[in-house]
This record gives C-alpha cells, sequence and structure tokens, in this order.
C-alpha cells in the first residue's frame, strides 16, 4: 500500500507570511530566460578588474586542500584585519559576506515582532533578514536628493524605538554618502537602538571619511571582501564591535561557514594594497566617464562614492523602460525600486570597454526611444 501523501506541513507563521517569490533575481536567470550564453554584468556592482592576482594564486595553491574545513576562528584572517584597523581581533567577527553578517545580527538582537528602521529603497538584504526573522522592518524615505535623511532617520526612531537601525554608508542604490559627523549624530540620536553601519563601499574611500573607530554595544560595522577587493563569489566580509557582540555572534554563527579558499584570498588580497588602490583608480575614472556619458546625453546623475553610478531617467516608466531595452541588448543593469531613487538606473563601473559599450547602447536606445 502507497504511504499517505501529506500536502503541507506549514513553516514557522513568519516564513509563511513571506510571499514565495524571487528577491533578487541574478543575471544568470536572466540569461536562461532570455536565451544568453553572455551578459554584460553591469548589474550587480561586482568588480569587473577581479581579484588581486596575489588573492588568486594564493587561493590556487591551497586548492588541493579542499578536503580540510577552513579554521572556524578565521584567525590568519582577523589578525591580519586587527592590525589593518588597529583593533584586537575579538572586536572582528569573520562570515560570508555582508549578508550573512546581516541575518546574525537580526537573528542575534532583534525579537520576533520587534520594528527595525531603515531607508526606503535602500540595500534589500537587511529587510530580507528582518522579515524572515518575524520582525516588522519600517522605513523613512530618503531626501529628495537621494541622500540618506539622518534627521527623518532620529524623528522616527524616537517615535518606533526600533531595536535596529541599518544605514549604508556609502549607500546602494544611491551611491550617495553622508559625513562621518552625520553617522554621529544619527548614533547618538537612537539611543535604544543598535546601529547596523553596512560600510560595503569603505574601500573605495579614504578611512577618514569614516566614523572613527568606535567599540560601543549599540555599533556593529560590516566591511566585505566583494566589492573593492574584487572576490564577491568566493563570500567573505567581515563585522566589528565590541567583544561581547562578538561573543554573542559566536553562538550562532554557523562554525564552518567560511570558505577555506575564501580565508586565504582575503589575507592575500588585504596584503596587495597596491591592486585595491589600482582598482580604486580606476573606478574613480570609470565614475567619471559615466558622468561625462550622462551629461553629453543631457541627463543627470548622481555623484557616487561606490564602484556603480544612478543615472536618472526622469521617470520610473522610463527607467524601467531603459533597463528592458539595454537587456535586449545584452546589457544587464538594474533599478531602485522605491522614490524618489526609482526613475534613475544604476550602472556598475565596467573596464574602459565594457564602459564604451555601455554608452554606444544607452545612445542608441536614446535615438530609437523618445523621451
Ligand atoms: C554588495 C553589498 C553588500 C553585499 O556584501 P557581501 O559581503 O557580498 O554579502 C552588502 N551591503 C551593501 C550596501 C552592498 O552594496
Amino acid at each position: 500500500m502507497p504511504l499517505p501523501v501529506r500536502t503541507e506541513f506549514l513553516a514557522a507563521p513568519a516564513i509563511e507570511a513571506i510571499p514565495a517569490s524571487t528577491p533578487f533575481i541574478g543575471p544568470e536567470q536572466l540569461m536562461r530566460e532570455n536565451g544568453y550564453d553572455s551578459l554584460l554584468r553591469l548589474g550587480a556592482n561586482e568588480s569587473t578588474f577581479g581579484p588581486s592576482p596575489k588573492a588568486l594564486a594564493a587561493m590556487a595553491a591551497e586548492l588541493p586542500r579542499l578536503s580540510w574545513y577552513g579554521d572556524p576562528e578565521s584567525y590568519d584572517l582577523r589578525e591580519a584585519l586587527a592590525v589593518r584597523h588597529g583593533l584586537s581581533i575579538d572586536s572582528i567577527c569573520v562570515g560570508s559576506g555582508i549578508d550573512e553578517l546581516m541575518g546574525l545580527a537580526v537573528r542575534a538582537y532583534l525579537p520576533a515582532g520587534a520594528a527595525t528602521l531603515a531607508l526606503r529603497g535602500t540595500y534589500p538584504t537587511f529587510s530580507y533578514h528582518v522579515v524572515g526573522y518575524g520582525g516588522i522592518p519600517q522605513t523613512v524615505d530618503y531626501s529628495p536628493e537621494g541622500t540618506a535623511d539622518i534627521d527623518a532617520l532620529i524623528a522616527r526612531a524616537r517615535e518606533l524605538k526600533p531595536k535596529i537601525v541599518y544605514l549604508a554608508n556609502p549607500d546602494n542604490p544611491s551611491g550617495s554618502m553622508v559625513t562621518s559627523e552625520q553617522v554621529a549624530r544619527l548614533f547618538e540620536g537612537v539611543p535604544d537602538s543598535l546601529l547596523l553601519l553596512d560600510e560595503a563601499y569603505a574601500d573605495f574611500l579614504d578611512e577618514a571619511a569614516f566614523l572613527p573607530q568606535l567599540l560601543d554595544v549599540r555599533l556593529i560595522r560590516l566591511r566585505t571582501f566583494s566589492k573593492a577587493y574584487g572576490l564577491a563569489g568566493a563570500r567573505i566580509g567581515y563585522a566589528i564591535s565590541t567583544a561581547r557582540n562578538i561573543q554573542t555572534f559566536g553562538k550562532i554563527r554557523l562554525q564552518y561557514g567560511v570558505n577555506r579558499n575564501a580565508q586565504i584570498g582575503a589575507i592575500a588580497a588585504l596584503h596587495d594594497s597596491q591592486f585595491v588602490q589600482s582598482v580604486v583608480g580606476e573606478v574613480a575614472r570609470g565614475r567619471q566617464d559615466y558622468y561625462d556619458l550622462a551629461k553629453s546625453l543631457g541627463l543627470a546623475y548622481l555623484g557616487s562614492h561606490t564602484n556603480f553610478v544612478c543615472i536618472d531617467f526622469q521617470t520610473p516608466q522610463r527607467a524601467t523602460r531603459m533597463v528592458a531595452e539595454l537587456l535586449a541588448r545584452g546589457v544587464f543593469v538594474r533599478k531602485p525600486g522605491a522614490p524618489p531613487l526609482d526613475r534613475f538606473v544604476r550602472v556598475s563601473v565596467g573596464t574602459p570597454a565594457e564602459r564604451e559599450r555601455f554608452g554606444v547602447c544607452l545612445r542608441s536606445i536614446l535615438e530609437d526611444v523618445p523621451a
């Protein structure tokens, strides 16, 4: 007799409440859907300049030991990071990217049903985790200029007393940045909250642009090897906070979750400062190329502190159309979803040849598609 088959077994209520959809459609999916075997990847802020050759060599040399787990303490990498930041190693937790560490922070500090606060339309993984852990993501709007509205965040936090306030600085998708004084003002202005400070793009700037190192239980900073270091696919990043908070992470983090090869690559990447500086220089040139392109086409843009630029197409409809037209020409870009940024198209800095191709495509689309 066949076993009776049950068709429903409910997940936890917070999970059941989430609509079944794919929140992050990757370029591979777009390729499958469109029958492409290549795509100009300018939509996910990956580094087109790749990892440091020294990191690649170190990772290649390590490959035969892939049968071993990585060091669950990521000790050598944390030691190198501690030197870099002038911190002690117990202030650093390594994880498989900021995305994972952000999930740990939410899981560790957010009771189910509690509120969090962020900008509406900012980097979405934070609220993705909040919803997944049964929290309530609340938002305030960006300023009309597409920058973080610190006053609005503070005012809303006064009413809401959110457990966690999230700020990406520099911000994705706007590329804008607030000063370290404004970050300090936000930190002081939300005394009941943990400030989760996502500094994914920090390596494109001078450290002096950032809040000085401050070890406080209310502050967790997140950094990554995915952007300037070009190791997005290796999945490695780190959190900086007090030893107490890092210990808390240690209670719940996946002890063997960090790829062994990624640990090795990250250490080598960290030591190749010349390579990272060359990437930072090329990215600055690339941003300028995009600014010049926008100007030559009579389009506005947002000044960026990252490896991408937002170009203004005046209406969300036109921006959506541009994304589709670019995809039809084999170019992958993204468009922010919430106002005031939803009339922009976000394009990552490519190599000079990729930037050129993007420019040619955009120019031809604008000739065909009337404003
Ligand atoms: C790219 C990005 C991340 C993702 O970082 P990973 O370390 O690759 O998980 C996190 N935050 C922001 C703001 C980003 O733009």
